[in-house]
């Protein structure tokens, strides 16, 4: 039997992080975590949960009343969008260009629809023409797409597939983990019906929750299920009655220190102004890119569809790209990404997601990287 009782926390060092998330917490998020604990069903922590939905509809850009953050990680979020939504056999469109494109495919499959796919190279985005094409000759339930790929870098056209997707009865699915406080985001204007995101990235607080939100018209389709919600954790009927209405229903205990921090972040993401924060994100973005250039390093995606907030690097012939992250690491105390999947290898991913995507910040990288290379 083990006795020992080790407190482990006084050694954690501050690592800058600049991978793919989580990214640099600002000291009021810390703060917001350590405010006192209440009660699930107090008026005032009711009063803030309904400053965080409005918060969450004015950074959605949404009037969806269906506004609220899930427990759980972005993926948790992910997996809402979908069990919510999908019957067994239920045709369902996913357009895929890297990990997260591959991580929507898996949890549709295992709902039971029918999904069908449109692939494109990793590194390269997808194509509007071909989703129009695909999009007059069948019909799907719901079509689904990654906002930012994470995995690869790449920005997709949300805004030019959600034009398409108008024409249609399909509900439009996207993922904006990645995108959302770090480039514009348009839930109302891009016709977009079912969205999530996650916190640990251009919104800068710890990892731990999934904001969702979800059209009228996708409600209307969630309260026609012919049968249950088969995951009982996420099923937003029942989740509404926590967040929504005068008499507020238990469902699960809420996260509470995690909805303060929620509500901190986004009360520092509104107070910056979004525009500002992704006119932040692409300056930064910019002299990131123009060093590693600078350098003689090359980026991996073209320039008409980088991410700002995400940028892969094309690891040099003859570099162990493992050791120059773990030199990064032991001696400059900062974390950048490795690749991800068949990326493994080829690219680095530096994050300048949220308070990470600091001039200061990209000044520490490109140096390190220069005395490492
Ligand atoms: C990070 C990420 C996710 C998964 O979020 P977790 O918080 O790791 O569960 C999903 N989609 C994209 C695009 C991501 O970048």
């Amino acid at each position: 039997m083990q006795t020992t009782n080790q407190n482990l926390l006084n050694d954690v060092e501050e690592v800058l992080l600049m991978g793919p998330g989580p990214s640099m917490v600002h000291e009021s998020v810390y703060k917001a975590l350590s405010v006192s604990t209440l009660g699930h069903l107090d008026p005032y922590f009711i009063q803030i949960m309904d400053t965080v939905k409005e918060q969450l509809q004015q950074v959605f850009q949404s009037s969806n009343r269906l506004t609220i953050p899930m427990s759980g990680t972005g993926s948790a979020g992910m997996e809402t969008s979908f069990v919510n939504f999908i019957e067994p056999g239920d045709p369902v469109l996913i357009l895929i260009n890297g990990v997260f494109g591959m991580r929507q495919k898996d949890v549709a499959e295992r709902l039971g629809a029918k999904v069908d796919t449109m692939e494109y190279e990793w590194g390269t985005p997808v194509l509007v023409d071909e989703v129009e094409k695909k999009l007059r000759q069948n019909n799907y339930k719901i079509v689904a797409m990654i906002h930012a790929e994470t995995s690869t870098g790449v920005a997709n056209p949300v805004a030019e597939v959600g034009e398409l997707v108008k024409r249609t009865d399909s509900l439009y699915l996207v993922d904006t983990v990645t995108s959302l406080g770090g480039m514009e985001v348009a839930v109302d204007k891009w016709g977009i019906d079912i969205i999530y995101s996650g916190t640990q990235k251009c919104l800068s607080c710890p990892p731990g929750i999934a904001p969702v939100s979800v059209s009228d018209r996708a409600v209307e389709i969630l309260r026609n299920r012919e049968a249950k919600v088969p995951n009982w954790y996420l099923d937003l009927t029942m989740i509404i009655n926590y967040w929504e209405g005068e008499k507020r229903v238990y469902h699960h205990t809420a996260p509470i220190n995690m909805i303060y921090a929620l509500h901190q972040s986004l009360f520092n993401v509104i107070d910056e102004g979004l525009e500002n924060a992704w006119a932040r994100h692409l300056k930064n973005h910019k002299i990131l890119v123009s060093g590693l250039e600078d350098m003689g390093l090359t980026m991996f995606v073209d320039p008409g569809c980088r991410l700002p907030m995400l940028n892969a690097v094309v690891v040099p012939d003859g570099v162990d790209e493992g050791i120059v992250r773990s030199r990064l690491r032991q001696e400059y105390r900062i974390e950048i990404g490795a690749g991800l999947g068949p990326m493994a290898g080829k690219v680095w991913r530096i994050g300048l997601m949220g308070e990470t995507c600091r001039p200061e910040n990209v000044e520490r990288i490109l140096s390190a990287l220069k005395e490492i290379l």
